[in-house]
């Protein structure tokens, strides 16, 4: 006896379609509207990509956003009550927006954290020197995060950060975001002599850590008495333009970072290709989702928070491994109509978590890395990721069955894409986000971003579907 086919004729019994695991591709069937919106949303995290191009930046635009949103400072807020919105920042980098519930806070806040730091190439902090030999001035980088050094070479970069001054002021420095402005490049070998010296390294040796080097300039001040003429060309040019000294640069915090402006990828302009989308992608989509569950009160307290420091392991004062957040939770409940009248740590752990951070979308030419049945693509929806870590699970937040399924039932309501994924495969490698450190506190929290292709690359890629869907998963986050 043969069973009767369904009438979607997609070559699946009635009973398979009952069973069986449904993971539909995103753009599959998505109406016209729906994909007029996702472009439409797009195009505004293009713009916040293009204006964060550090954690500072990063930072400061959200706190623009969210004073056009109505939120303010949390010290000018007393007795916050529901629908309020209130906003802290830590030291620049680390920024909270929270919108008070119709709840009691000490029930517990949804939280979605992300982070708003990337790999890049910091500059050492006595950088600067003359090479003798090239008549070139050069920076001295120490790169920040995990990144495939071999990628930083060979491309424009721009230097843009914050340098203290002699005088103890604080200047923001920014050169080669601006079309007509000067950039910067850390040279590689050229093919023809690196048969030996570069040819015979493994990969990860390529490119050494000092052998990233960034051209500042090449041509002499014209003074007789100067001898290091390249050198105090370059330094005088910064002095007028900023006030800087060379010793300035021991109180500085300069990065550099790709110039590119975020692009439509795919003839069809399915995709975006950027830099820094790890994890400013989930940083855009949780901002542009607080501030649609401020529209209307919600039922719990819901926090954005975007943190610093992600990527070098979550520790420093602006990390999620710092008090920020507890504290944060501690003057909302001192400052809120309801009071002071439990312990934060007990309001922590009833808080729900999203660490909102994005996985490994599957390399059409790198499967070998994942097992396909458990690896997240994109254009599939957000990801939720049960554990991260390596290996055995190790160092890993392994969110409980109990909230997955909340968080999936929830999804599932809402019609929000979503997908699972594991990185890589088991004995592959790994990795693990601020999900553990949220843990601490006996929450509830699990991963939930898009995946993302050549991750920590200087050219990252997403999908335009999967930026929408992660926009949805933490509205419907918010207001759930
Ligand atoms: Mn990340
Ligand atoms: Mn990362």
């Amino acid at each position: 006896m043969t069973e009767k086919k369904s009438k979607k004729d997609d070559g699946k019994s009635p009973l398979e379609e009952k069973l069986l695991m449904k993971r539909p591709f995103s753009w599959e069937g998505m109406e016209a509207k729906k994909e007029k919106a996702v472009f439409e949303f797009c195009d505004g995290y293009k713009t916040f990509l293009n204006a964060a191009k550090t954690e500072r930046l990063a930072a400061k635009e959200a706190v623009k956003q969210a004073e056009a949103h109505g939120f303010k400072p949390i010290g000018e807020a007393n007795g916050l009550k529901a629908g309020d919105k209130v906003y802290a920042v830590n030291k620049h980098k680390n920024v909270i927006l929270a919108v008070i519930g119709k709840g009691p806070i000490s029930d517990g806040i949804n939280i979605v954290a992300s982070h708003m730091d990337a790999p890049r190439l910091d500059l050492k902090q006595n950088p600067l020197y003359e090479d003798k030999d090239t008549q070139m001035a050069i920076l001295r980088t120490h790169y920040y995060g995990g990144i495939k050094k071999y990628q930083w070479v060979a491309n424009p970069l721009a230097l843009v950060g914050t340098v203290v001054l002699h005088d103890g002021k604080t200047v923001d420095i920014s050169i080669g975001l601006g079309d007509d402005e000067p950039v910067f490049m850390a040279p590689d070998l050229l093919p023809h002599l690196a048969h030996k010296e570069q040819a015979e390294r493994k990969s990860q040796e390529t490119i050494r850590g000092e052998e990233l080097q960034i051209v500042i300039g090449n041509m002499p001040i014209n003074n007789k008495k100067v001898k290091e003429k390249i050198k105090v060309r370059v330094l005088e040019f910064l002095n007028k333009k900023y006030g800087i000294i060379e010793e300035d640069f021991l109180s500085a915090e300069i990065e550099a970072v790709p110039v590119g402006k975020a692009r439509d990828v795919g003839l069809d302009r399915s995709m975006i290709g950027a830099y820094g989308q790890d994890d400013r992608i989930c940083s855009y989509t949780s901002m542009a989702a607080i501030f649609d569950a401020a529209k209307t009160a919600p039922e719990r307290t819901a926090v954005a928070l975007f943190v610093d420091k992600e990527e070098i392991g979550s520790d420093s004062n602006t990390g999620i491994k710092s008090k920020f957040l507890y504290n944060f939770v501690t003057e909302l409940l001192e400052r809120s109509e309801e009071g002071c009248g439990c312990e934060t740590m007990l309001v922590m752990s009833r808080c729900k978590a999203l660490s909102a951070d994005v996985n490994a979308g599957v390399e059409p030419n790198f499967k070998q890395v994942h097992e396909m049945s458990n690896a997240s693509k994109i254009g599939f929806g957000v990801v939720m990721t049960k554990f991260t870590g390596s290996g055995g699970k190790y160092t890993a937040n392994d969110a409980n069955a109990e909230f997955v399924g909340e968080i999936r039932v929830l999804f599932n309501k809402h019609k929000v894409a979503w997908q699972t994924g594991e990185l890589g495969k088991v004995d592959e490698g790994g990795g693990g986000t601020v999900a553990k450190f949220l843990a601490e506190y006996a929450m509830d929290v699990i991963d939930c971003g898009p995946a993302l292709l050549s991750m920590h690359s200087t050219f990252e890629v997403s999908s335009k579907a999967d930026v929408y869907a992660a926009y949805e998963a933490y509205k419907a986050f918010f207001l759930n």
